[in-house]
């Protein structure tokens, strides 16, 4: 561009210099109102990094760590509002659901999520309305709800019996941008592995049929494709037929890993002259045989035995390993769990119903040797190397298609089931999403936002902030510095940076994250809102100039919870209507969202785990 043309250009407003390139912030919006939910005010002790002193303000904090987390690793320009409420969801039959969540508008036919489309034509499409729309089970941790409670620490290490309250968010952050079934952008990435078509090109009676196949429908985009070998195990097998075929097989977690066997095949006889086939009891003699058993279930969908105690039996008939065919018609290969202890020494893999009675039809015509390569697939994918979404035979509503097969391993973030300790990095996420269309930072970036409520005289503004390194290679002497509005005066820093800013954050590797606090105090007067720019001054490689920094707003805090005569009555007053055509506006999308994905519980006791059990 030359300058002749530039000067115009900025008189239009459109010049674009490295503040309006910078990335952009991922803001929460509470919906609560006083009391409840975000605004509950019950006392909380500050816990793992997360310094609220109340419930509602420690939800808040958690929640904003994981906006800010997204908006550094998505790497958006275009600012994202997230609408969060946590109302009372269900919680009963041993389960609970966690959250859910979803864009509140999907633009272009159905394709694009708000936040994505916002993103692609470079502005708000629509200032009045948030993103995102997302709700938590206020449920969690009430005696009503023993299944879990909320863990509210920033540092990833819940306890046993608790829920990391960040890690759901973070999950169902991915829902509302893009991670969602309803989005033709997302069916446009998911291949039905039946007809060999996508499922945006399926008809609703193929589409019924293709999301009820397990391991029927997988990932296409080529970024997720490039980047799974780095995060899958390849801990799964594949059972070699004399005739060329091959089955997909998948290793009980409890199991052995990457043990191959290569063996005749038995179906499990009962040692004491009876016909059942599901070695829950003593088995015949199967010395160095590969023993399949029948997964059966009793009819109240029940366990007859825990898939561990099989493999024992089978262990002490002598087996080389155990195949346990799956006892959902239409169900696939499973990987089992719980805790066998440290008795079983035999690879157990998990086989598909319909692949089993095929293995049982090939045994009643003779003798078969067959080959099961246990390294011979990654967790989670299928046999064409491809990343398998969650389609259970018995089809779950706001799980089903939307979500990574369970069998994945390690645990991706976007299982519908929450597992503890997921990484940082957002594991697949971020490829799932530049799949969808997003541009996620290939080095160092930056996302900020405002950290607790909004500020007040007494409240001094807080900021959150997250450094990451979305590249392939380490960066070195990484540095932390801030802009902030002259009206503000720098208090204090925490997590990451103790000491102040700038900080040195010193070398982060490949998919690392720093996270710092930053406290201020305001020099003189009331301003209605305060800016700081958060940038990284310093580091090897360099960030990409729109990586570098991110800017965020801090807001006066309104007074909407003030209620009775007086100003503060007329604050309410103001605050109330602006509710009111929000609402009104979204009742309007009641198709989109009625899409949010629910994000369930795992299931802790296994007995209980019908009607997909993995014990
Ligand atoms: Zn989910």
């Amino acid at each position: 561009m030359t300058a002749r043309w530039a000067r115009p250009l900025c008189l239009l407003g459109l010049c674009v210099g490295p503040l309006a390139m910078a990335g952009a912030e991922i803001r929460i919006v509470n919906g609560d109102g006083s009391g409840q939910g975000l605004g509950d005010r019950s006392g909380a002790t500050p816990v793992g990094g997360n310094p609220g002193t109340a419930v509602g303000e420690q939800r808040l904090i958690a929640s904003q760590y994981a906006a800010a987390l997204w908006s550094a690793t998505l790497g958006n320009r275009v600012p994202i509002a997230v609408h969060v409420q946590f109302p009372d969801l269900d919680c009963s039959g041993g389960t609970a659901v966690l959250g859910s969540a979803g864009p509140t508008l999907l633009y272009d036919g159905d394709r694009y999520p708000a936040a994505l489309a916002n993103e692609r034509a470079g502005r708000d499409l629509d200032p009045g309305r948030e993103e995102i729309e997302a709700r938590f089970n206020a449920r969690v941790g009430r005696p009503d709800c023993a299944v879990t409670a909320w863990y509210t620490g920033l540092d990833n290490v819940a306890p046993p019996g608790s829920t990391d309250l960040a890690s759901v968010f973070l999950h169902e952050l991915a829902h509302g941008l893009g991670f969602i079934r309803s989005s033709m952008a997302f069916r446009d990435r998911a291949r039905d592995a039946t007809s060999g078509l996508l499922l945006s090109q399926l008809g609703a009676a193929d589409f019924d049929a293709a999301v009820r196949r397990p391991m029927g429908v997988s990932w296409s985009g080529p970024v997720v494709r490039a980047t799974k070998d780095s995060f899958l195990d390849s801990t799964d097998g594949v059972l070699h037929l004399p005739d060329g075929g091959a089955f997909a097989v998948a290793r009980a977690r409890f199991s052995p890993a990457r043990v191959s066997v290569t063996a005749p095949l038995m179906l499990a006889q009962d040692a004491d002259g009876g016909t059942g086939s599901d070695a829950c009891m003593p088995i015949a003699p199967a010395a160095g045989a590969l023993v399949l058993a029948e997964r059966r279930l009793r009819t109240d969908g029940g366990l007859l035995c825990l898939v561990s105690q099989r493999a024992l039996n089978a262990q002490a008939a002598g087996a080389a390993g155990l195949l346990i065919r799956s006892g959902v018609p239409g169900g696939g290969p499973v990987s089992y769990t719980g805790d066998a202890g440290t008795e079983v020494n035999i690879p157990v893999w998990g086989v598909s119903f319909d692949d089993g009675a095929a293995l049982e039809q090939a045994l009643d015509a003779g003798a078969l040797s067959v080959l099961v390569d246990g390294e011979g697939r990654r967790a989670g994918e299928n046999l064409a190397g491809d990343v398998l979404l969650y389609t259970p035979s018995a089809y779950a509503e706001g799980s089903s298609v939307g979500h990574w097969d369970s069998s994945a391993s390690p645990d991706l973030l976007m299982e519908p089931n929450i597992n503890p300790r997921l990484p940082r990095d957002l594991d697949l996420t971020p490829a799932a999403l530049a799949d969808l269309g997003w541009s996620p930072p290939s080095g160092l970036s930056i996302g900020a936002t405002t950290l607790g409520p909004d500020f007040s005289d007494g409240r001094p503004p807080q900021f959150i902030v997250h450094v990451v390194n979305r590249g392939a290679t380490p960066a070195t002497g990484v540095v932390l510095d801030a802009n902030p509005d002259p009206k503000l005066a720098l208090v204090s820093t925490g997590l990451d940076c103790p000491t102040g800013l700038p900080c040195a954050l010193g070398d982060l590797p490949p998919g690392a994250v720093r996270t710092a606090t930053a406290r201020y105090a305001i020099r003189s007067g009331q301003p209605g809102s305060v800016a700081v720019e958060f940038r990284i001054s310093g580091g090897d490689p360099a960030p990409r100039l729109q990586d570098a920094t991110t800017r965020v707003v801090a807001s006066r805090a309104s007074g909407c919870s003030t209620t009775g005569s007086g100003p503060g009555g007329a604050f309410a007053l103001v605050c109330v209507a602006a509710w009111a055509r929000r609402r009104v506006a979204r009742a309007a999308q009641v198709g989109v969202s009625a899409v949010s994905a629910a994000f369930l519980l795992r299931r802790r006791s296994m007995k209980y785990a019908a009607p997909t059990p993995t014990s």
